[in-house]
């Protein structure tokens, strides 16, 4: 038996229930963690609303973890009894312990902590493939990130400045501008107050921004479109404020062929292989602190509720972390 949180239903954040419930043995390709920490995501906030379908009820919401692997199938191959483990994206990630299939674990180095790997597998992986497969970033390129604090945005700041781009972050707060700065945004511009496209299109001489990776949603998805050159990438990967409903195709032609997408984590990560590529090239930026993973929040994990509140009111930058 292990205490995890649930849900019964969906709605709001007095859905989610601490619970215990059976672990049991794990499965010939599954293995068995104790989890230590486990990382919030916005898209737990979707799982619970149900703007994500999530399956049968009950289930254990959460999508990403770190924790020490206690127990193997007998043709588990790539973990043994004692590694260090982190995953993402695989559902039933709050619970102090889980089974698993193996074949989605990924070893942590002793450089990163249990906490760091819980804050930056599902964040980290998504920045990863944005950054480098959805719109490849190449330096010198101006590059709009919205919500640039949280913890998505923080970690594609620092990827995007490494990368050698003119980083351009829009956050909800002066707070948060500090914040962004500090994660390697050249320029921020405060998203509810100012026209964010005329402020692009000052920082870039006119031109405007090559890509807008926008995890926003309804809100800023006609700024992100605005804010774009010619040919340029709008990236919507999320909905924090709503789901972008419709989309005429008409707008991308008349702001100059615009391309546009929609990707998520999972395809992304559909073959191991792709899910090595995704968290090694993530793995090795931590591991020599080219990219820092701020966690600002830390709950345990049975105070979930204020966690998702806190979330959903806007009152958490960086990663937050849930200890077990
Ligand atoms: P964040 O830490 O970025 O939190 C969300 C932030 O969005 C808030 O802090 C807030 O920042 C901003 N925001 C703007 N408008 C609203 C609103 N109306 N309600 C709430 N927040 C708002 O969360 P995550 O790092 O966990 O996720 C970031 C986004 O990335 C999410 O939309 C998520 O769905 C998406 N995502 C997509 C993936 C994919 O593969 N497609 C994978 C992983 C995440 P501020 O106060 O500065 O405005």
């Amino acid at each position: 038996m292990a205490k995890a949180v649930r849900i019964h239903q969906i709605g709001g954040p007095e859905v989610l229930q601490w619970e215990e419930t059976e672990i049991g043995k794990p499965s010939p390709e599954e293995a068995r963690i104790k989890q230590t920490a486990i990382g919030l995501n916005y898209i737990d906030v979707y799982h619970r609303t149900g703007l994500y379908p999530i399956g049968d009820l009950p289930t254990s919401l959460g999508t990403e973890a770190a924790g020490v692997v206690e127990e193997v199938g007998e043709k588990v191959t790539n973990v043994a009894v004692g590694d260090r483990v982190a995953y993402a994206p695989v559902i039933g990630a709050y619970a102090e312990s889980r089974l698993i299939l193996a074949d989605k674990l990924v070893k942590l180095p002793d450089s990163i902590n249990d906490q760091t790997g819980a804050a930056m597998m599902l964040k980290g992986m998504t920045a990863s493939y944005l950054i480098r497969k959805t719109y490849a970033v190449q330096a010198g390129d101006p590059v709009l990130i919205m919500a640039a604090a949280g913890g998505v945005g923080q970690i594609l700041s620092q990827w995007a400045k490494h990368l050698g781009a003119t980083v351009i972050g829009c956050v909800g707060s002066e707070e948060k501008a500090i914040i962004a700065r500090s994660a390697g945004c050249d320029y921020t511009i405060l998203y509810n107050t100012e026209d964010v496209a005329t402020r692009v299109k000052e920082i870039t001489g006119g031109e405007g921004a090559v890509v807008s990776y926008d995890s926003v949603g309804e809100a800023t998805f006609l700024a992100s479109l605005d804010s774009l050159r010619p040919f340029g990438y709008m990236v919507s990967y999320g909905n924090a404020s709503g789901p972008v409903e419709a989309l005429k195709v008409a707008d991308l032609a008349s702001r100059g062929s615009l391309f546009f997408t929609r990707p998520s984590l999972m395809p992304h990560t559909a073959t191991r292989p792709q899910l090595d590529d995704l968290s090694q090239s993530l793995i090795s930026l931590v591991a020599s602190k080219t990219i820092t993973i701020t966690i600002n929040q830390r709950y345990d994990l049975e105070n979930i509720r204020q966690a998702h509140e806190d979330l959903e009111a806007r009152r958490t930058s960086g990663s937050t972390v849930l200890i077990t």
